[in-house]
């Protein structure tokens, strides 16, 4: 479950059917020029986002989600349906976070038709119920193992306040609150984790967290949540709470 605060307006009308395709307005020059560099950049950002459709070595073997040996495999935008973002806000990389979080609706999906469904049906959610720019998550994982390209890598996301443009937040599909994710989706988070440290948009020396530690929320759900308290960079953020020392109280 997300956040996004602001709310913005028309977006560049860029998508992955429509890569080369995109008209500007008519403009100064001197703008001109502008837009058209800011548009080279969106061209290469999105081409980047929508070419991720492939199959992943199966990179996360030490992870511990055990399994058979296979690539995960990682969907597009286009590949679910998704609709164009409203607008599209980049981050330097490489991400220095990542983020676990459960959708807790819609529940989990088992065939990657209910799948896409889940996925659409969060971008409704977020895109037209909250006005927010996307989906909020960066990307997200089906109970059919497969990775979907939510927001992408180094794109300011609406998943978790002061974090949004520093990590990768990621969605198991499902209510996790006392189930634990299957192991195939377990295994296509950790695949995704190292295809991204592998791609360098994750930092190697990123931190785990779940959503709940940066803000009040049960999500990722306690069962998930003390799933991945066990795995790699997994890291117990202090909270700078002063306290007194008892010598000095009265
Ligand atoms: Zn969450």
């Amino acid at each position: 479950m997300g956040d996004e605060r602001s709310v913005s307006g028309s977006g560049s009308g860029s998508n992955c059917e429509t890569l080369d395709a995109v008209t500007r307005q008519e403009e100064d020059e001197e703008q001109q020029q502008q837009q058209q560099q800011q548009h080279q950049k969106e061209q290469q950002q999105l081409s980047i986002i929508c070419g991720y459709s492939q199959h992943m070595q199966p990179l996360a073997a030490d992870g511990g989600a055990g399994g058979a040996a296979k690539s995960s495999q990682l969907l597009s935008r286009a590949d679910w349906g998704a609709r164009m973002p409203k607008e599209v806000n980049y981050f330097d990389g490489p991400a220095p976070y990542v983020i676990i979080h459960h959708s807790y609706i819609p529940a989990a999906c088992s065939t990657t038709p209910d799948c896409m469904l889940s996925m659409r049906q969060m971008q409704d959610f977020h895109q037209v119920d909250r006005g927010w720019n996307d989906i909020g998550y960066s990307f997200g994982i089906g109970g059919d193992g497969l990775i979907y390209t939510g927001r992408g890598f180094n794109v300011v996301g609406a998943h978790a306040p002061k974090y949004n443009d520093k990590s990768v937040g990621i969605v198991l599909i499902g209510d996790w609150r006392t189930e634990l994710p299957p192991t195939i989706m377990l295994r296509a988070a950790q695949d995704l984790i190292a295809f991204g440290v592998a791609q360098g948009y994750i930092d190697p020396s990123y931190k785990l967290l779940g959503h709940r530690q940066v803000r009040d929320t049960e999500c990722p759900g306690g069962r998930l949540y003390q799933e991945i308290s066990t795995w790699p960079h997994f890291t117990q953020l202090n909270k700078t709470v002063e306290v007194q020392p008892v010598a000095n109280k009265v």
